[in-house]
């Protein structure tokens, strides 16, 4: 495996090595406990392992600079790291979180789709949206989903297991690897729920904010959660910058609980009481991500009674139409209609984008590419060398 993960990374180079035809895809995975990851150690934690060795402390920003900085994927690569303590570390560390290639699919809106395999074999999304201004990484925060929207690829699957910080920092490293220019935002709105697995999520926010290393403001980081009160409260307590967004996608309970289980457990006054404390006590903006299914939830009265819910709070509303699924029979309404909507809203002086779906050629909504046993053979392939 090369050194210097910069020289590997350069599109250029993904490109003259990645095959035109994928094989058939594979299933490998290590077998027996696994390493921890070494991209998933927070800067204090890779001080305690150098005292643990009895290294300098200086050690640790060493480590940190190649693994979050130059990104090498060998720990033979960290060469002003004596060689016996590099050899302590890959026995207690591992350097890379995949398995084996990658799959990509790419649209012609230039979002790029990831398909990921972990050491146990576990396959997670991530993908990379380029815009205007600005670069966004979508990553998962689980394998699969235990929350069951009705709605969405992910939760169809049932849930396989949470994943590690470093497997979250992982995914942006390997977006960043291939994207044509630096990624400037993440989103968790990949696989799975942050707030399941909230101590890696802040874990791994943490380390990809931190100003010595991948250096994403936190600002320019978003939670997206389905409604998991408990974590609004505690994020509420982090003291951190990062964006909030909540997946409502309707206007009452008796509606939302027929898309989104999750309603049953913390119905909507039991949310909207969580979302207001959370905006007084960080004084930050909420984002409800609204996705419109026509005829469900895109009538002129859930969008009277969504202003009702929204109003007394510092919240601005994501209107998205919905991403076609397999198992789930709603249609996103016409554009006239989202725009109606949207105006409806806006009337009522709530902030509020209409978005259009992008990345429609690869398969967009979370969890399809995974699902898609197809991708394989329709995608391009790119060495684990590379990532
Ligand atoms: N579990 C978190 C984050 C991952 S899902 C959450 O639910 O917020 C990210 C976003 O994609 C959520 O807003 C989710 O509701 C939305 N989504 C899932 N399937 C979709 C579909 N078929 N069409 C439109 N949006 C979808
Ligand atoms: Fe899970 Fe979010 Fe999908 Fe719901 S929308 S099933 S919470 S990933």
């Amino acid at each position: 495996m090369s050194a210097d993960r910069k020289k590997e990374v350069k599109p250029a180079a993904v490109a003259a090595q990645t095959p035109q035809e994928a094989p058939a895809q594979p299933t490998p995975a290590q077998s027996g406990p696994l390493k921890t990851l070494a991209w998933g150690l927070l800067p204090a934690e890779w001080r305690a392992v150098c005292t643990e060795f009895k290294q300098p402390a200086f050690r640790a920003k060493q480590i940190w600079k190649w693994l979050q900085q130059r990104r090498v994927i060998s720990w033979d690569a960290m060469s002003d790291i004596p060689a016996a303590f590099r050899e302590k570390l890959a026995e207690k560390y591992d350097i890379t979180a995949w398995a084996d290639d990658a799959y990509e699919q790419s649209a012609d809106d230039g979002v790029r789709k990831l398909l990921l395999c972990c050491r146990d074999g576990e396959r997670i999304e991530s993908v990379i949206i380029p815009a205007r201004d600005q670069s966004t990484v979508c990553i998962s925060s689980q394998a699969g989903c235990a929350f069951g929207c009705a709605f969405c690829s992910t939760g169809n699957c049932g849930f396989d297991r949470n994943l590690e910080a470093g497997e979250i920092v992982g995914q942006f490293i390997a977006a960043a690897a291939i994207a044509p220019r630096r990624p400037t935002h993440i989103v968790f709105m990949g696989m799975g729920e942050p707030f399941a697995n909230y101590d890696n999520v802040i874990k791994a926010v943490r380390i990809l904010n931190d100003f010595d290393g991948i250096a994403i403001g936190a600002r320019r980081m978003t939670l997206s959660t389905c409604g998991v009160v408990p974590g609004i409260e505690r994020l509420a307590t982090e003291n951190l910058q990062v964006e909030l967004s909540v997946s409502l996608h309707a206007p009452t309970d008796e509606l939302r609980s027929k898309i989104m289980p999750v309603n049953k457990r913390w119905p909507m006054a039991e949310l909207m009481a969580a979302c207001d404390n959370y905006t007084r006590t960080t004084g930050r903006v909420i984002t409800f991500e609204y996705t419109l299914v026509d005829g469900f939830n895109n009538l002129p009265e859930h969008a009277d009674r969504l202003i009702e819910l929204i109003k007394p709070m510092k919240g601005r509303v994501n209107l998205i139409p919905l991403s076609p699924v397999e198992h789930f029979d709603g249609v996103a309404p016409d554009l006239e209609s989202c725009e109606a909507f949207a105006r409806r809203l806006q009337k009522a002086a709530i902030n509020v984008t209409l978005r259009r779906s992008k990345g429609k050629g690869v398969t967009a909504a979370c969890g399809q590419l995974r699902l898609s046993r197809l991708a394989a053979a329709a995608s391009a392939q790119i060495p684990v060398s590379d990532l």
